[in-house]
């Protein structure tokens, strides 16, 4: 049993970040695996960025399809202060990496069917531009649990990626709603990685049984774990009650976050 203060120490610690708004160029774009493209941005404006935690977000704003330009708002005392209908269309993305030296940013955009971002992302060049804000707030999760499992699809995969490669030689488990494939090929090096590939577009509520019967099977620990759920909102509430309420896990040490909205 763990004791009440090496408990609290457990407890993933929420961290706020000076909001800033940067304009970045496309420095590069290459395609990681099937239907992901790595971009590489790059500015003066990244100077003090910091993202701490694993699965940070940052908004990605986008510039008008149309007339190309990209407004950007001014962060008043007040507040974020957007000029009238000046606001552009905005998705969130995981800071993959940070080259604090270089002042670049990595992002891998999952390219799905008909999104602004996903559409963006096909279609960038070097030289192009985008605004990002954020990340506003970190949420930094203790690397040491002693049971650890993710579930996720495509959108979760570069959150993971940025997770696995900090927690080298633990064991995790990890059921992706992706291609086995294209999971093993994004992700490279699998050590420590219990992955059980569910394939893509498969993260659908009406596929959610199955994936409970499958965790029936799991047991999980009393304590000293970390569950993190990802991907289709519906799929990841429904899977956050299982464990939180047929499960008996602490809330605390369950991390549900809805990445897209089946539309
Ligand atoms: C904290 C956080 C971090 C994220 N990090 C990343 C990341 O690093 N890389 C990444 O690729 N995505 C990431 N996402 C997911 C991304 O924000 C969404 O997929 C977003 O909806 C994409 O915007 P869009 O303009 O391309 O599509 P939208 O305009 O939002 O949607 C257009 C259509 O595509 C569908 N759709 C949207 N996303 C997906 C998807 N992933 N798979 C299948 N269908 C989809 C919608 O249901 C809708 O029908 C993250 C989300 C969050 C909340």
């Amino acid at each position: 049993m763990l004791t009440d203060s090496a408990k609290a120490s457990r407890v993933p610690q929420r961290v706020r970040n000076e909001l800033r708004f940067r304009q970045l160029t496309v420095t590069a774009k290459s395609r990681t695996a099937d239907r992901f493209w790595r971009i590489d941005f790059s500015g003066d404006d990244l100077a003090g960025f910091t993202s701490p935690g694993f699965d940070d977000h940052i908004k990605v704003f986008f510039p008008d399809a149309s007339s190309g330009t990209l407004n950007l708002p001014d962060v008043t005392e007040e507040g974020v202060v957007w000029k009238e209908g000046a606001r552009p269309v905005s998705r969130d993305y995981t800071p993959l990496f940070f080259d604090g030296v270089a002042n670049t940013l990595t992002i891998d955009f999952y390219i799905h069917d008909g999104g602004v971002a996903s559409d963006w992302a096909e279609q960038a060049q070097p030289g192009d531009k985008l605004a990002i804000g954020g990340p506003r707030g970190s949420l930094v999760v203790p690397e040491d649990y002693a049971f650890q499992l993710y579930v996720c699809d495509e959108s979760g995969l570069p959150a993971f990626k940025r997770r696995h490669e900090v927690l080298s030689g633990l064991q995790l488990r990890l059921f992706g709603y992706v291609d086995e494939a294209v999971g093993q090929s994004y992700l490279g090096r699998l050590n420590g990685v219990d992955a059980a590939w569910m394939g893509s577009g498969n993260m659908q509520p009406e596929n959610l049984a199955a994936l409970t019967a499958t965790l029936d099977t799991v047991q999980l620990p009393p304590e000293d774990y970390f569950i993190w759920l990802t991907g289709e909102a519906e799929f990841v509430k429904k899977l956050s009650d299982y464990f939180i309420e047929q499960r008996g896990c602490d809330a605390t040490f369950v991390r549900a976050v809805a990445y897209w909205h089946q539309k």
